[in-house]
């Protein structure tokens, strides 16, 4: 069955920026509610594990040293199709190549440093939320 949550995390680019207050108003905005949220900071076992999939590719270390060098926000966000819908909130993982108005385009600053992170499947969105928190910190 499909899910109606997606999991987040404003990156430590965006925290840095002072981003936090005007990506939360364009969730909000966009019609999705905060069902979990916390500021917090990955180790490097905690982002080896959570960008795993990636662990072959050439960026691997420099995502891994990005991810934990400062607090992010973790959330996840309850829409119908929030998967699919916030993914085209954030735009593409490249912020040039990201369309107007997303959030990447506004405030990511490169391809590595893009501000937000969307889950790219209901399953993956399942997983990822399931690893930032407990079933008591979700509503
Ligand atoms: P995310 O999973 O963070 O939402 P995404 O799904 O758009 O991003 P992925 O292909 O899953 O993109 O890549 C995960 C992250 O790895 C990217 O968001 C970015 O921070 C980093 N990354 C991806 N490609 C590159 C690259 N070519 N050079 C440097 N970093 C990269
Ligand atoms: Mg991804």
């Amino acid at each position: 069955m499909a899910t109606n949550r997606t999991f987040t995390m404003i990156k430590p680019d965006a925290v840095e920026n002072g981003h936090i207050g005007a990506i939360l108003a364009k969730i909000n905005t966009a019609g999705f509610k905060i069902v979990a949220m916390k500021l917090t900071q990955l180790s490097k076992r905690d982002a080896e594990i959570f960008y795993g999939e990636h662990s072959e590719r050439p960026f691997f270390g420099e995502l891994v040293e990005f991810m934990t060098r400062g607090p992010i926000v973790s959330a996840i966000l309850e829409k119908e199709n929030a998967v699919e819908d916030f993914r085209t909130l954030i735009g593409a993982t490249n912020p040039a190549e990201a369309a107007e108005g997303t959030i990447r385009k506004m405030y990511a600053t490169s391809i590595g440093e893009n501000a937000v992170h969307g889950s790219d499947s209901d399953a993956n969105a399942a997983k990822e939320g399931a690893f930032h928190f407990s079933g008591r910190e979700t509503f």
